[in-house]
C-alpha cells in the first residue's frame, strides 16, 4: 500500500501530509533535556513520541537523521533571561565542576531511556560544544538588524522583526497581546521590550560557564542553541522539530525568529508537539510533592507509589494515548495498563503455537491495512493498540479452537505483532524468563554432569564438595532414579 503519512503541524495547526524535502532522507530535530536532575515523567513523554516516529518513519524506509540536543549551557532558572543558569546552580550547590553534573546527569538520562527502550538518536549535541556557530549566528542576525547590544550583552529585536515578520505565529500570540502582558521588570531595563530575548548574555564575575565572544564574555541565550545546532547537522532548512508543547513559547517561537531573521527563511517545515502529562490531575511539581522520577517508577519507592512499575509498563501506558492528548498518571490507570501490556507480550508468545488450517475466518491483511492507517493518521498509537488487542483476540480464538487461520495468515499475523508493537511501539518483554536463566540452566547441566561422572567412579568426596557448595550458593540437588535435578532454595 502506498503510506500517505499525514502529521499535525503545530505552526498550520491542521494535519499534512508528510512529504520530505530529500527523500528517503529525514531530517528529525527534538529538544533534549537539561541535565541538571534525574530523569522523569516529563522527559519520558517526548522521548517516546519522537522514538515512536523516528522508528515509524524507519520502518517506512526514510533514512532519518535525528538531532536530539543535550543543554548543558544557557538555561536560565526562570526561562526569561534572569536568574541563574540551571546547570551552574546545581553545582554550586554540590560544590561539583558544571561538566560534573552534565556528565552525570546525561548518563543517568541515557539509562533511563535505554530503560524505556527509547533508541537513541543518530546525534546528541551539546549546546556548550556549538558555541562558535551560536556566536555566528547572533551575528547573522546582528548583521540584519534584528538584535542589539546592550551593556555586553545581545537581545533580540522584537518589535523591529515583527515589523517584517509575524513574531507569535507558532504560538497564536501577537506583539500587541504580548505588549500588554509584558510587565517592567527590575533588571530588565537592558531590553528595550520585556519579551526581547537573550541572544548572549554577559557573564557576571561569579559565573562559571563563560566563553569570549564579541561583545562580552558570556554564554549563548537559551534559544540559540537549538537553531545554530539544528542548522548546523540538519542544514539551514529541514523537515520535523519536535518537542514538548511547554516549549512552543517562547522557546520554539524564538527558534523561528532567529532563523528567519539570520537566515532569511524558516528552518522547520513540520513543527510537532507532545501533550503535557499530569498526576493524579495534577501537574507535576516539585512543591505539590507529586514529582516523581522515572527511577522512582521503576523501584515504586516513592510515597506517592502503591508499587513499582516497570518501564514497559510505563512506555505502554503513555501509548495508550495520543500524542497530542494529556496523559494523566494514576496507581490505577497503571496497573490496567499493565493487564493489557501482558496480554499482548502472552499473545506474542501463544502465536507461535498456533496450528493451521486449510483456511481462515478473518482477513488478517485487512487488519494489516488498519494499523497502518492508524499511524498514518498522526502517529494515531491508541487506535493502533485497539487493532493489536484485535490481533491478540484472533491469537487467542484460533489457540483456544474456536476460529482457524492458514498457515500464511498466522505467518502474516507474526509478522504483524512483531513490526507494530516490537519494532515501532518499541515494547519488549519484560515477561519472558530472559538469557540469564537460560545461561544458569545451561551451567548448571555443565556441573552436574561433572558429579556424575564422579559418582560414577565412586569419587564420593567430590561429589559431595559439588553438592555442598552449590547448597552455599542456594542451589539444591536432587538425587533421584533418573538422575540428578536442582532447584534454587
Ligand atoms: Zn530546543
Amino acid at each position: 500500500m502506498i503510506h500517505k503519512l499525514m502529521l499535525y503541524n503545530t505552526l498550520t495547526r491542521r494535519k499534512e501530509v508528510f512529504e520530505p524535502l530529500n527523500p528517503p532522507h529525514v531530517g528529525l530535530y527534538v529538544c533534549g533535556p537539561t541535565v541538571y536532575g534525574d530523569p522523569h515523567l516529563g522527559h519520558a513523554r517526548p522521548a517516546i513520541t519522537f522514538d515512536v516516529l523516528f522508528r515509524y518513519l524507519q520502518h517506512l524506509g526514510y533514512k532519518v537523521r535525528y538531532v536530539r540536543n543535550i543543554t548543558d549551557v544557557g538555561h536560565l532558572e526562570n526561562d526569561a533571561d534572569e536568574g541563574e543558569d540551571k546547570v551552574a546552580r546545581k553545582a554550586r550547590l554540590e560544590q561539583l565542576e558544571p561538566m560534573e553534573i552534565v556528565q552525570y546527569y546525561t548518563i543517568r538520562y541515557h539509562q533511563a531511556m535505554d530503560a524505556l527502550n527509547v533508541k537513541r538518536p543518530s546525534i546528541e549535541p551539546h549546546a556548550s560544544g556549538h558555541i562558535i556557530e551560536q556566536i555566528e549566528m547572533v551575528k547573522r542576525i546582528m548583521e540584519q538588524g534584528f538584535a542589539y547590544e546592550s551593556n555586553g550583552s545581545v537581545y533580540f529585536d522584537v518589535l523591529k522583526y515583527n515589523t517584517k515578520h509575524h513574531y507569535g505565529k507558532l504560538s497564536g500570540r501577537s506583539v500587541d497581546e504580548l505588549l500588554s502582558n509584558t510587565r517592567e521588570l527590575d533588571g530588565q531595563a537592558e531590553k528595550r521590550n520585556g519579551f526581547d530575548f537573550a541572544l548572549w548574555k554577559k557573564a557576571q564575575p561569579e559565573h562559571i560557564m563563560r566563553w569570549p565572544s564579541p561583545w562580552s564574555d558570556g554564554f549563548p541565550g537559551w534559544h540559540m542553541e537549538c537553531s545554530a545546532m539544528g542548522t548546523r547537522y540538519l542544514g539551514e532548512t529541514f523537515d520535523i522539530h519536535g518537542g514538548g508543547m511547554d516549549l512552543v513559547f517562547p522557546h520554539h517561537e524564538a527558534e523561528i525568529a532567529q532563523s528567519v531573521a539570520a537566515n532569511g527563511r524558516e528552518a522547520v517545515r513540520y513543527w510537532l508537539h507532545n501533550n503535557m502529562i499530569t498526576i493524579n490531575g495534577q501537574k507535576m511539581g516539585k512543591s505539590l510533592g507529586n514529582f516523581i522520577n522515572l527511577e522512582e517508577f521503576f523501584k515504586g519507592s516513592h510515597e506517592k507509589l502503591e508499587r513499582a512499575y516497570s518501564p514497559m509498563n510505563i512506555r505502554f501506558f503513555i501509548l495508550q494515548a495520543h500524542y497530542r492528548g494529556t496523559v494523566d498518571f494514576s496507581n490505577e490507570a497503571l496497573q490496567a495498563a499493565e493487564k493489557g501490556y501482558r496480554r499482548l507480550m502472552e499473545a506474542a508468545k501463544t502465536i507461535h503455537k498456533l496450528k493451521p488450517s486449510d483456511h481462515s475466518d478473518t482477513d488478517v491483511s485487512a487488519l494489516r491495512n488498519k494499523c497502518y492507517e492508524a499511524m498514518d493518521d498522526d502517529l494515531n498509537t491508541p487506535q493502533l493498540i485497539a487493532h493489536l488487542f484485535e490481533a491478540v483476540r484472533i491469537i487467542n480464538s484460533v489457540n483456544d479452537g474456536h476460529e482457524v487461520l492458514t498457515a500464511v495468515d498466522i505467518e502474516l499475523l507474526v509478522d504483524l505483532i512483531q513490526v507494530f508493537a516490537i519494532d515501532i511501539l518499541g515494547l519488549s518483554d519484560e515477561t519472558s524468563t530472559g538469557g540469564d536463566d537460560q545461561l544458569v540452566e545451561g551451567l548448571m547441566q555443565t556441573i552436574l554432569s561433572l558429579r556424575k561422572d564422579a559418582r560414577d567412579r565412586k569419587d564420593w568426596p567430590t561429589s559431595d564438595k559439588i553438592r555442598d557448595r552449590l547448597k552455599e550458593v542456594g542451589i539444591q540437588v536432587k538425587d533421584t532414579r533418573e538422575g540428578a535435578s536442582w532447584s534454587r532454595d
